[in-house]
């Protein structure tokens, strides 16, 4: 029984703002209701056509050059960092870290026995930084979205780094939500249960020939590091090029992510996936600078995300409660990340959110409040 009934015409037609899983929209679960390729195999024409359309989606979406390659395989982007420790990195990663999964990428890399102690520049949380230029550097990495902070940084080259290092770019909650020119980074990876409105447990990656090229020397080195399977991007992109993944995938995250894929594209492609984000989030700070019990954790304008929003409440606000409370009425996910201060909500705003949902949130909030405080 809820705490506090918030009246009906305030709540959003959708209550869910996590920042990932994220809402799926309904019209894709139609879709995926109606799928024939579920129960099937994935070696065959109707699994591999579709994941064919996804790669050939992803391109168009990203205006890939010809000699990029879309790749994928399971385990989602922690699986994606241990196969960057074995195929992508040569000897030594320099990392920008702002949150909690940049964090995690360099913490991979510096447990890998093979690989030097990794550069790490590091800022306080609610900032962002670059990765700093490292001579022995051979990978750049950072995250287009820390979504543990709601920081974006830009996708932009990297002045004075070495022209044959790669760069890595963490795209998990900002692909298909943030516009990027992927070609200035090597690897754009991600998984598709954010903007992508998808399940969890894949990841795909944009790769440059460079990035393609790396992992075929370190993969097929004679003499060289072991490479599980599971861990080796080159044998993944083999099964790329043939529409197939190392290992079966879960086949209903491949229909999901090809729905939005197609939705996103019908609309009009990234450029209006970034818009409605724009909007979503402009929306929501608009609210907190009118709002005296609400402070942006962000404080640099530039630096807000706008895929999520990270907001911390006044001392007189209780914001657990709060967030228990929007929970029983329907309102789910916008606990902050779990290591970040509990006075905090996040707001997830991916392109399947409405932004007038966004302004429901807000005024739902305002509701509880006036209840609350
Ligand atoms: C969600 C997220 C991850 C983790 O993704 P998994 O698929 O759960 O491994 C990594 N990086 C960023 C930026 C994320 O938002």
């Amino acid at each position: 029984m809820s705490e506090l009934r918030i009246p009906q015409e305030l709540l959003p037609a959708d209550g869910r703002f996590g920042s990932g899983p994220a809402k799926v929209r309904p019209e894709a679960l139609e879709t995926l209701a109606r799928s024939r390729v579920l129960g099937t195999s994935h070696r065959k024409a109707p699994v591999k056509d579709l994941v064919g359309h996804i790669r050939s989606q992803l391109t168009a979406l990203y205006g890939l050059p010809d000699d990029w390659q879309v790749v994928l395989g399971n385990g989602g982007s922690t699986a994606f960092w241990d196969l960057a420790c074995v195929s992508l990195v040569r000897r030594r990663s320099s990392h920008g870290v702002y949150g909690e999964f940049t964090h995690k990428f360099a913490s991979a890399v510096s447990r890998t026995p093979w690989l030097d102690k990794p550069a790490v520049r590091e800022v306080a949380y609610g900032s962002g930084c670059l990765p700093d230029i490292d001579p022995d550097a051979d990978v750049y990495a950072w995250a287009h979205n820390e979504t543990s902070t709601g920081v974006a940084m830009p996708v932009c080259p990297l002045d004075g780094a070495d022209r044959e290092s790669l760069v890595l770019i963490d795209a998990t909650s900002a692909a298909g939500g943030l516009a990027a020119d992927v070609r200035n980074a090597d690897v754009y990876y991600f998984a598709p249960q954010k903007n992508f409105s998808s399940d969890g447990g894949l990841w795909i990656a944009l790769c440059s020939p460079a990035a393609l090229q790396r992992a075929d020397e370190l993969t097929s080195a004679p003499d060289g590091r072991w490479v599980p399977d599971t861990l080796n991007l080159s044998l993944a992109a083999q099964n790329a090029a043939k529409n197939q993944t190392l290992n079966t995938p879960a086949i209903a995250t491949l229909v999901l992510l090809a729905a939005q894929l197609d939705w996103i594209m019908d609309n009009g492609g990234l450029g209006f996936a970034a818009a409605r984000t724009r909007e979503s989030s402009r929306r929501l700070y608009e609210w907190v600078e009118h709002n005296e019990l609400a402070r942006p954790y962000v404080t640099d304008p530039a630096l807000r995300s706008p895929v999520v929003g990270t907001v911390v409440m006044d001392e007189r606000v209780d914001a657990p409660r709060l967030c228990r409370i929007l929970r029983e009425n329907g309102i789910v996910d916008v606990e902050p990340y779990r290591k970040l201060g509990t006075d905090q909500i996040r707001v997830g705003m991916f392109t399947s959110v409405d932004p007038d949902d966004v302004s429901r949130l807000t005024a739902c909030i305002d509701w509880v409040l006036g209840e609350i405080v």
